[in-house]
């Protein structure tokens, strides 16, 4: 914990003087234009991968990158939806799993989270993943953990159409959802296509709408 403190301390010191005039600007409010839901993992540092400042994204984590359908009861991952689409106005909504995720390992085997009893709860919300990888291989073992992970991400995606401030969005056009998922062993990144269902690099997703990338990443597409 030690590191964590001195590095508040080094942050004043060092950092903040060199951002004075933005940390200035943001003081008064936000205007983020992305609302980037990931998992909790340690790993992932949605500001390091996309290279954004604060200000930049409205993140939203929890275990698994999960977006729990729309109902009637009231959630943190609901109210945050709501108040980023809603109140903020961001335009585009990113949902990022990513590789060796704990919460898919244990999406795919249940039974091992007897202790974790809430966490078994929650990782409900990815039954509809691994039932559609299920019923492709006719069984689910760890080695669908790829498949998983980026059905999860396809699934959630469907979750967020049920949230009417995300619907009425989706409705008009002034929203656009991207299903990303982020490699940590490499650092490269997938984006689903949704007519295929399958996940490309991230240039070559990208490429017909904002052209060729400064730093192109290229990698094996993964999915069925
Ligand atoms: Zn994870």
């Amino acid at each position: 914990m030690e590191h964590v403190i001195s590095g508040v301390a080094k942050f004043q010191k060092e950092v903040f003087p060199t951002k004075q005039a933005r940390f200035s600007e943001l003081a008064d409010g936000q205007s983020p234009e992305v609302l980037f839901i990931t998992c909790a993992d340690s790993r992932i540092d949605p500001n390091l991968v996309t290279q954004t400042e604060p200000g930049e994204l409205f993140i939203c984590r929890n275990a698994g990158n999960v977006v729990p359908p729309h109902s009637s009861q009231t959630g943190g991952m609901t109210a945050s939806i709501e108040f980023a689409v809603a109140a903020l106005g961001i335009s585009h909504i990113v949902v990022c799993g990513h590789t060796d995720c704990g919460a898919m390992k244990g999406a795919i085997h249940p039974e091992n989270l007897d202790s974790l009893p809430h966490v078994k709860e929650w990782l409900g919300h990815c039954r509809s993943a691994t039932e559609v990888v299920r019923d492709r291989h006719g069984s689910l073992c760890k080695d669908h953990l790829d498949e998983v992970t980026g059905e999860n991400v396809i699934q959630q995606m469907q979750h967020l159409r049920t949230h009417p401030s995300v619907a009425a969005g989706l409705a008009s056009g002034r929203i656009t959802l991207h299903g990303w998922v982020y490699n940590i062993g490499s650092g490269e990144v997938l984006c689903l296509d949704e007519e295929t269902r399958e996940f490309t690099p991230m240039d070559e997703a990208y490429r017909a709408k904002f052209g060729e990338l400064p730093a192109a990443v290229t990698g094996e597409a993964c999915g069925s």
